[in-house]
């Protein structure tokens, strides 16, 4: 008999039973019951009944634009996205600590709590060039035996309204970004067929998928969402695009909703929500209802657009259940299928779960259901990917150790 690289014993799975897990080569290679002999592993973890489940995925953050490893930055309010472009712009290049060194410090903080796969806009503009990409490409490729990342080039200072930034973006596809981005066509660019367009365009060039920032209110969002719905069926791109926020959705008539849900179901667009806690958002089971893929991100993480959040996917998955009122255990779980099946579906990485063959990324949640973790995030005590143990009670082991990289980089 091969020796298992790791044996994960009396766990609790989320369907409530109690089971052996032996993973070889990354992947499930047995699920037996409690008592039963699965020989001998190199690594053994007697999880003693706690929750073993899916890694989390954060399908929306902004690596490059935090300040986690920098000093605490006072929050400057801005009254429009363009003037909070400008404010984030100054404030920026006051930070000495890298995007590499703040970035890793934030991807750090996720990885311990449990995120195992990851979509980060990055910002690309004349100002900034590809570097800002190049940073977190760097720290992608030292944290790959940790997260999957997959990054977007993200047009946040406009795209034809700001110069020399189509092209970057192009360069920036050819350079390592895997989606192109786009943002408020009419609200930054005030030219919603020229912004959609280009964005497609680029898409059908490198033949990457797409992901756009859509803040646009009421019935002018509603209108960009149709745009993005008739080119992504003109090109044959169902299934490969995703909208980002689309508060639009929580701002007009049900009725608007409703047909508009059909249209995106029928394009297969994706849409994310953070569930923001000051303003209208998608009203989540009726979309799911519709048949649109839901995911989910931290998006702002201590940065200039937000002083909050710790890049946790537990606690967004309760922010997500507070705000659209889900109680029953049926709907708590709904909130924590959007942060792992539901998100991995997007960004197409593995989808964890438990049968034989399965991808082994998984997190090791001290609680014994997963309405219960939902409800009150539980300490994460161990994260698994690729059937390797990463982080234990709250520290990243393996390859890198939380000190050691952070000074070599
Ligand atoms: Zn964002």
């Amino acid at each position: 008999m091969h020796t298992l690289d790791l044996l994960l014993r009396q766990a609790l799975l989320p369907d409530g039973s109690l089971a052996q897990i032996a993973v070889r080569a990354g992947k499930i290679h047995q699920i037996a019951s409690p008592e039963a002999n699965l020989g001998n592993a190199k690594t053994v973890l007697d999880l003693q009944g706690d929750l073993l489940c899916p890694g989390l995925v954060d399908g929306h953050i902004h690596l490059d634009k935090t300040f986690w490893g920098a000093p605490w930055h006072p929050h400057i309010p801005g009254d429009s996205v363009k003037q909070r472009v400008e404010i984030e712009k100054q404030l920026l290049k006051t930070v000495t600590v890298s995007v590499e060194q703040r970035a890793a410090h934030l991807l750090e903080q996720a990885i311990a709590q449990g995120t195992t796969q990851m979509r980060t806009h990055v910002d690309i503009h004349p100002e900034v060039g590809l570097r800002n990409l190049e940073g977190i490409l760097r720290v992608r490729d030292r944290y790959q035996d940790y997260i999957d990342i997959q990054i977007v080039a993200f047009p946040q200072s406009g795209l034809m309204s700001c110069p020399g930034t189509l092209a970057l973006l192009d360069q920036a596809l050819t350079a390592g970004a895997d989606l192109v981005g786009g943002l408020d066509p009419a609200g930054m660019d005030n030219d919603i067929q020229g912004h959609l367009d280009a964005v497609f365009q680029l898409a059908e060039k490198h033949g990457v998928n797409i992901d756009i920032h859509l803040h646009d209110p009421g019935e002018l969002g509603i209108f960009e969402l149709e745009q993005v719905i008739q080119r992504t069926e003109a090109l044959g791109m169902q299934g490969h695009v995703a909208v980002s926020h689309a508060y639009c959705l929580g701002m007009v008539p049900v009725e608007l909703v409703r047909a508009t849900a059909e249209y995106l179901a029928r394009a297969d667009i994706a849409i994310m929500t953070t569930a923001p806690g000051h303003l209208a958002f998608p009203p989540i089971p009726l979309l799911r209802k519709a048949g649109i893929r839901i995911f989910s991100g931290s998006d702002d993480v201590r940065n200039a657009w937000c002083p909050f959040s710790k890049a946790d996917m537990l606690e967004r998955a309760s922010l997500i259940a507070y705000r659209s009122d889900f109680r029953t255990d049926a709907d708590l779980s709904t909130a924590f299928e959007i942060v792992t099946a539901g998100g991995a579906k997007v960004i197409q990485g593995a989808i964890p779960n438990f049968t034989q063959g399965a991808v082994a990324d998984f997190i090791v949640i001290a609680a014994d259901s997963v309405p219960a973790a939902v409800a009150t995030q539980p300490p994460r005590k161990f994260v698994i990917k690729n059937g390797q143990v990463t982080v234990c009670k709250g520290e990243l082991i393996g390859p890198i150790s939380l000190t050691h990289s952070l000074k070599s980089i």
